[in-house]
């Protein structure tokens, strides 16, 4: 318990940086909901149809991205707003059975969103999988347009007791529900590896959609909170291909294509470093590829303390680190460091390796032969082999004798 705890103070503080779009584009959205309703009615046409506009585009990128979950949560958005236009009523009325929707559908809605965020992404598919899912959604739709009819109208008073906690006036069931939700979600975004930028909107979707509902008396908050979340989702969807393209899955450093572009801003002064794991083909042939990606892993940990450079995964089992500003010397010393840190690592795992770990480092730096980084990075290289060649595990800094 007091380790979980741990992880999310220090993982929340840690991650804190990632949050602030969320909570920037979530604090503008709550302020707006209290005066959305007196804007002008020509913005009012407009953000009539902004949600749909929002959610086609999101659809759309995520079927080309084939990823399911942001299409189902843009879905269950776009239906909501439809609904509150067309069928949810706007005044809590214990005469009327159509009031019980506002207190069953903002349960449905964190129930839904915490289901999706647990089940395994699968692509956007005609699988069983997929269609299953999308079964269960419709007969809950289904369920709520015939099913409410059924139920005696007296449980509207059972849920519209409320609660009032200043400008918070949710019903006790769904202030429960959401709250137990979002405490759900911010556990499971702790624990979660590769945390996707789409996990991370679903605690602000499930606030602001919970304010969509306790303000529906109030005309376009709705309409403007669902903009807004699926907005939120948007954004999410293209931080996370970004990502893909930029972020090495396996050992979350930056990608080969990040180091080429990140070429162009590189000053007048700076050093290269290639680095390549030794023997590494062995820990693959004699232990399996499991513990190969666990060498990765931790070799990329470790590079990544280095305190002036940047640290790319150049492809495969090779890494290539930028020092900007530091000559090849100041390069060599800081990687001293780390090539004795790299050399008494230890595997955390369940069978026992006998095999060391160590890399080998090649070093460039900028200078009137080599004015291009590319120029740089050949030498780094060609350093790096020397170092295979004296015998691994050392560094070898560039030199013109080495030609
Ligand atoms: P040397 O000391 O000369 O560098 O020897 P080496 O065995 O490290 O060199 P080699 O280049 O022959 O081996 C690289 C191997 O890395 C081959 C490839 O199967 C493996 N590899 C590349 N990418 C990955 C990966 O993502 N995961 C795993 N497990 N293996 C990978
Ligand atoms: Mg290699
Ligand atoms: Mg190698």
């Amino acid at each position: 318990m007091l380790s979980g705890l741990n992880i999310i103070l220090v993982g929340s503080l840690f991650n804190f940086k990632q949050y602030i779009w969320l909570l920037i584009l979530s604090a503008l959205a709550v302020w707006q909901a209290f005066e959305v309703t007196g804007w002008d009615s020509k913005i009012h046409a407009t953000l009539e149809f902004s949600p749909y506009l929002i959610i086609s585009f999101g659809i759309f990128i995520s079927v080309f991205m084939n990823r399911m979950l942001p299409v189902l949560l843009l879905l269950v958005i776009g239906l909501l707003n439809f609904a509150s236009f067309n069928y949810l009523p706007t005044v809590i009325d214990s005469q009327t059975f159509s009031t019980l929707l506002l207190f069953v559908i903002p349960l449905l809605l964190p129930i839904n969103i915490i289901i999706l965020s647990c089940l395994p992404e699968k692509g956007v598919n005609l699988s069983f999988y997929n269609i299953f899912i999308s079964v269960v959604f419709l007969l809950q739709i289904v369920m709520v347009i015939f099913i409410m009819d059924f139920l005696p109208v007296n449980l509207v008073e059972v849920f519209s007791y409320k609660v009032n906690i200043k400008f918070i006036n949710l019903t006790m069931s769904v202030a429960i529900v959401v709250v137990l939700s979002w405490l759900f979600i911010i556990f499971r975004n702790a624990y979660i590896e590769n945390i996707k930028e789409v996990d991370r909107t679903l605690v602000f979707v499930l606030i602001l959609m919970s304010l969509a509902f306790n303000q529906i008396d109030q005309p376009y908050v709705f309409t403007w909170l669902s903009a807004i979340s699926a907005l939120l989702i948007v954004i999410a969807i293209i931080f996370d291909s970004h990502k893909v393209a930029y972020v090495d899955s396996l050992t979350g450093l930056n990608s080969r294509l990040s180091l080429l572009e990140n070429f162009s801003s590189l000053g007048r002064t700076y050093s290269v470093a290639m680095v390549d794991i030794d023997h590494f083909k062995k820990f693959n042939d004699t232990y399996g590829h499991y513990v190969g990606d666990q060498v990765l892993i931790l070799v990329a940990d470790e590079l990544s303390k280095v305190s002036f450079g940047k640290v790319y995964r150049y492809g495969g089992e090779e890494f290539t680190i930028v020092f900007p500003k530091k000559s090849a010397e100041q390069a060599e010393q800081e990687l001293e460091l780390i090539l004795s840190n790299i050399e008494n690592l230890e595997l955390n795992l369940k069978q026992e390796i006998n095999q060391k770990i160590t890399v080998s480092f090649g070093v460039a730096q900028k200078n009137e032969w080599h004015k291009k980084p590319e120029d740089v990075l050949r030498s780094a290289d060609e350093a790096l082999y020397q170092a295979k060649e004296r015998g691994r595990n050392r560094i070898v800094v560039y030199e013109e004798e080495l030609t």
